[in-house]
């Protein structure tokens, strides 16, 4: 297990009763971040991707070097009043109160193939947004990819109801 054992779990961060899984241990380990991306690239290499879309911050850490490798674009996926030109916006809902996610306009063109990157999936609220964000751009996604999947806490099961793919490389309870 080269990607899930290097992640560390933080107990009570940020909230009591919350296990933060820290991908920052995974990321600076050598080993750890090149398995991580090839497996990403390995999995699209033939998906015919135009786009690698991130959500901000951790999404662009991963989303990036995948673009790169792929060989198409990086485009980010920011928290408000962040990206300089013109926008679009989507809000969505947290367990207390909401937040909001934007992305230029000009971004994605109608039909463009794009894959979705986060580092981590918990209740889908984020990456339902970026989604909702992608069709009304017109893009075609063709998965929504992350390195950690949290199952109990339904994400994967709501973006799956939503007609969406989602692939994740590891799991934790
Ligand atoms: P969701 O919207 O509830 O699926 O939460 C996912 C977003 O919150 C992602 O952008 C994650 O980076 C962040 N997040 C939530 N829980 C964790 C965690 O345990 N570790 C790292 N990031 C997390």
């Amino acid at each position: 297990m080269p990607i899930k054992s290097r992640i560390r779990t933080i107990p009570h961060y940020p909230h009591e009763g919350i296990m933060f899984r820290d991908v920052t241990t995974l990321l600076k380990d050598a080993v750890g971040l090149r398995t991580t991306i090839q497996e990403i690239v390995n999995r699209y290499r033939t998906s015919n991707i135009d786009k690698v879309v991130g959500i901000e911050s951790r999404g662009f850490i991963i989303g990036a070097p995948v673009a790169y490798a792929l060989g198409v674009g990086f485009v980010p996926v920011r928290k408000p009043g962040k990206l300089p030109a013109e926008t679009m916006g989507c809000d969505y809902q947290l367990e207390y109160g909401s937040d909001r996610i934007e992305i230029h306009t000009d971004a994605i063109r109608k039909g463009e193939r794009i894959l979705l990157v986060d580092d981590l999936i918990a209740t889908g609220g984020t990456m339902e947004a970026a989604v909702k964000l992608i069709q009304e751009m017109g893009g075609e996604i063709i998965e929504c990819c992350f390195v950690v999947d949290l199952p109990e806490v339904g994400g994967r099961a709501r973006l799956e109801k939503q007609g969406q793919k989602v692939f994740a490389l590891c799991q934790f309870e």
